[in-house]
């Protein structure tokens, strides 16, 4: 039935299943694409806040190493006699020499063995301030092996303004006691505005603190958090676990989820890391999901919706051509198959027993005397007593091949495939007394009623030469039952007893 060709036309659901197999393969694409951008977001997040924090790193410890560099040069001034020796200003030129370059120094002081300023490289004579207490004054009095030592964040009492850190080196005398501490103050607010150059969106963190877990400096900058110490919290305990790494992150600060990326910065005791928002990271690519997937959203449905539409068209023309077809085939006014239909399927039947053998019966049936019945009762009774024929026709034909057929104007056909004579004979006579048994008042006929005379001619094997001359026997057959007296069936064939001519009769009563 259905050719490749119009496999789809024939099918409308195959096309609602077709359009549903697109429109999921373009979602799964949709969600594969969309898949991709969200890890390439990450990925670019990623990026970004690694080269943010190497950047940091260097600048943090390039300038540490200029401020060790300038205490080291304080710490080999002192062990110079001859430097010592120096008119004080000359010797403070040659002790804090190096000490110009680097950014947002503080002071660099020499504090003798008691905690007091002895050199200061800010003002001459020396501020005279008691710096004992500090942490690093303890930390190196109380072990000679330190080496530089970051301090924790102070309010530097020579100047009473700018948060600072102290890098403070141990004075060893020759006699290895100690003799002091050569400290040089940084200002917070280097680390501030390096952060604060650094493009990290609007979620995005940075924190400076001390190994310890002390904060030194924090984006976005709130002065209470400087000083504050985040031991314990999951994030840094996640920063003491390797000397660098990546990892999603919650701040204890503010709670917002984020990106981090750390790092121990070179052989200082601190720990830096950069982190971006997760809201930041994905934005770009939550407003892209939006317009991509409402896109894809709408072209879908607008593919269903034409399909289911098309789908639709299709099954009405569908119908439409099997009404046309029901039309061409069949007769208007009893609804039985056509003449053209029926010498179809005749010669069909008749190629296939011609063919592979078997038996095939047909019947001709022509209303008894019907010119007299229109005369007497009127065209349209006419009509209405064909239907009737039609239906005791069709009543009484009702295995699957059977056809019953409108041979033409009052004549029907009926066609048997393997049936046999005797079979045929037997078919034709119920419908004879089908007819009969109405009882159609039909007042000019000798039977009073209206009746049928039916032909039966039988092919078996390769009997008949076409199936044109099936049907002029069973034409034979029925002039012989009406040549009988007519309200009988009567049979063609050779062989078989003939009433009249070669035909067979059977008197219906
Ligand atoms: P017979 O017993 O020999 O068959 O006599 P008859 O009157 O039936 O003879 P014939 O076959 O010559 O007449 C057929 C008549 O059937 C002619 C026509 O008036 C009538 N007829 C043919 N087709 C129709 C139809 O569609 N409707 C009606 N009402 N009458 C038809
Ligand atoms: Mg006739
Ligand atoms: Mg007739």
């Amino acid at each position: 039935m259905s050719e490749p060709n119009n496999m789809v036309t024939r099918r409308p659901n195959l096309i609602i299943a077709i359009s549903g197999v697109l429109a999921s393969a373009i979602l799964a694409l949709a969600v594969w694409v969309l898949a991709q951008m969200h890890d390439d977001a990450l990925r670019r997040a990623q990026d970004s806040v690694f080269n943010v924090s190497l950047l940091v790193e260097r600048d943090v410890s390039r300038n540490l190493e200029i401020y060790d560099l300038s205490i080291r040069t304080v710490i080999d001034g002192l062990k110079q006699s001859r430097v010592m020796q120096l008119d004080p200003a000359l010797r403070q030129m040659v002790l804090f020499d190096g000490s110009a370059s680097a950014k947002d120094m503080g002071s660099i002081l020499v504090i003798d063995e008691t905690g007091y300023i002895a050199i200061d490289s800010q003002s001459l004579p020396p501020r005279h301030v008691y710096l004992g207490d500090r942490d690093y004054f303890k930390v190196h009095r109380d072990s000679p092996s330190v080496g530089l030592y970051v301090s924790r964040p102070f309010m530097p009492r020579t100047t009473g303004a700018d948060m600072s850190i102290g890098l403070s080196r141990r004075i060893t005398r020759p006699d290895g006691s100690f003799g002091g501490v050569v400290v040089g103050t940084m200002r917070l607010k280097y680390f501030r505005s390096l952060f604060d150059g650094m493009n990290l969106g609007a979620g995005g963190s940075m924190a400076l603190m001390l190994s310890d877990g002390t904060m030194l400096m924090r984006r976005p900058y709130d002065p209470k958090t400087i000083g504050i110490n985040l031991m314990g919290t999951a994030n840094y305990s996640r920063f003491v676990q390797q000397p660098s790494g990546d990892f999603f992150g919650t701040a204890a600060i503010d709670g917002v989820e984020r990106w981090y990326a750390f790092r121990h910065i070179d052989m200082y005791p601190l720990i830096l890391d950069v982190a971006l928002s997760t809201r930041d990271i994905y934005v770009g690519w939550r407003r892209r999901a939006w317009i991509i997937g409402s896109l894809i959203g709408a072209l879908n449905l607008t593919m269903i919706a034409l399909a289911v539409l098309f789908a639709q068209q299709i099954r009405r023309r569908l119908i439409a051509e099997e009404e046309l077809r029901l039309l061409a085939s069949t007769d208007g006014l009893t609804g039985v198959d056509n003449r053209r239909t029926f010498e179809q399927s005749a010669e069909n039947e008749w190629r296939r027993v011609h063919r592979n053998g078997g038996s095939l019966s047909m019947l001709l049936i022509d209303v008894d005397s019907f010119k007299g019945f229109n005369d007497l009762y009127g065209h349209s009774a006419g009509d209405d007593a064909l239907i009737t024929v039609a239906r005791c026709i069709t009543q009484n034909v009702q295995r699957p091949g059977d056809t019953a057929a409108r041979y033409g104007g009052e004549e029907f056909a009926v066609l048997l495939p393997d049936t046999d004579q005797a079979g045929a004979m037997s078919i034709g006579e119920k419908i004879r007394a089908a007819v009969e048994a109405v009882g159609l008042g039909h007042v000019a006929s000798s039977h009073h009623v209206l009746t049928v005379s039916i032909g039966v001619a039988t092919m078996r094997g390769e009997a008949f030469t076409s199936s044109r001359a099936l049907v002029d026997a069973a034409d034979q057959a029925l002039y012989a039952a009406k040549d009988a007296g007519r309200n009988r069936v009567s049979s063609y064939g050779p062989g078989v007893p003939a009433a009249e001519g070669s035909a067979t009769t059977v008197v219906g009563r």
